[in-house]
């Protein structure tokens, strides 16, 4: 399949600006309408669990005497709900850290033991259902932000596992190609067509909506990786093929290389 490039520049709005011309105009209207259909995605991602947790503890109280196990089912189904509120609430204070642009704290980044924590956090994530394979590990370290970079490789490989079927394989790989460190994700998974790929950094943007939710998505994964990887100067480019897989790549610019 072709490889396709995201885009992972922000476009540059200067507010403090006294003079606008038409094109910044045109931009503030973009920006206006991004942020109101932001407002009004968070809104209907919270009201959907709040909905159903309200309407279990309104049968609890009209109905004192219910079934142990039902009542316990009930309690379960209010716990799973509070849960996808907590992983809503966390993404978004991630996403709002990262877009505070606060500088970036740099530091050696030992990428092959963060590849074999991530291995063992997908093989617990995975429970069993898909082979997860370290591919190549080249011995090379990295300058950036271990916890910014944990969260972005995670995010790939934790969506690698909730697209990919049972039986499928995952496959981690660091390679240094050309002086160029470039990380990617593997799976043989559902795939994902070309027309959609250039949105999946979006914030909220799913392909299928069912899917993404009940794998416990939140809609905001590659958001959060795109903002990782601007203040990492990197790139992210997508390789799929829609009920073959996917192959997720970040390719960090060489300077970020450390030389032995
Ligand atoms: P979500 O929480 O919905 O997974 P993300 O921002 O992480 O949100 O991903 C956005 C969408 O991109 C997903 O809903 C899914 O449709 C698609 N996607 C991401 N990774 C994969 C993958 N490895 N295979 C297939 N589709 C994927």
């Amino acid at each position: 399949p072709q490889e396709q490039v995201l885009s992972v520049q922000l476009v540059p709005f200067d507010t403090t600006r006294k003079l606008l011309l038409s094109r910044d105009i045109t931009q503030l209207d973009r920006v206006q309408t991004v942020h109101r259909d932001f407002i009004a995605n968070v809104s209907h991602e919270l009201r959907t669990p709040l909905t159903v947790v309200g309407g279990f503890i309104e049968t609890m109280i009209d109905m004192p005497d219910l079934e142990e196990a039902t009542r316990r089912q009930q309690l379960q189904l209010m716990y799973d709900q509070t849960q996808r509120m907590q992983r809503l609430v966390d993404d978004l204070l991630t996403l709002s850290r990262l877009e505070n642009g606060q500088q970036m704290k740099e530091e050696e980044v030992d990428v092959p033991q963060l590849m074999r924590l991530m291995h063992d956090e997908a093989v617990g994530l995975s429970q069993g259902r898909h082979e997860v394979r370290i591919g190549t590990l080249a011995p090379a370290r990295l300058i950036g932000n271990h916890d910014e970079l944990h969260s972005a490789f995670g995010n790939l490989v934790s969506n690698a596992i909730r697209y990919t079927p049972q039986g499928g394989v995952i496959t981690i790989n660091w390679v240094v190609d050309n002086e160029q460190p470039v990380f990617s994700v593997q799976d043989t998974g559902i795939g994902v067509a070309p027309e959609h790929v250039p949105r999946l950094t979006e914030r909220f943007y799913r392909v299928d909506r069912g899917r993404s939710r009940s794998t416990g998505g939140t809609g905001l994964g590659l958001a959060i990786v795109k903002h990782i990887l601007q203040r990492h100067q990197a790139q992210l480019a997508v390789k799929s093929r829609l009920g073959e897989g996917s192959e997720f790549s970040v390719r960090f610019p060489p300077h970020r290389l450390l030389a032995d």
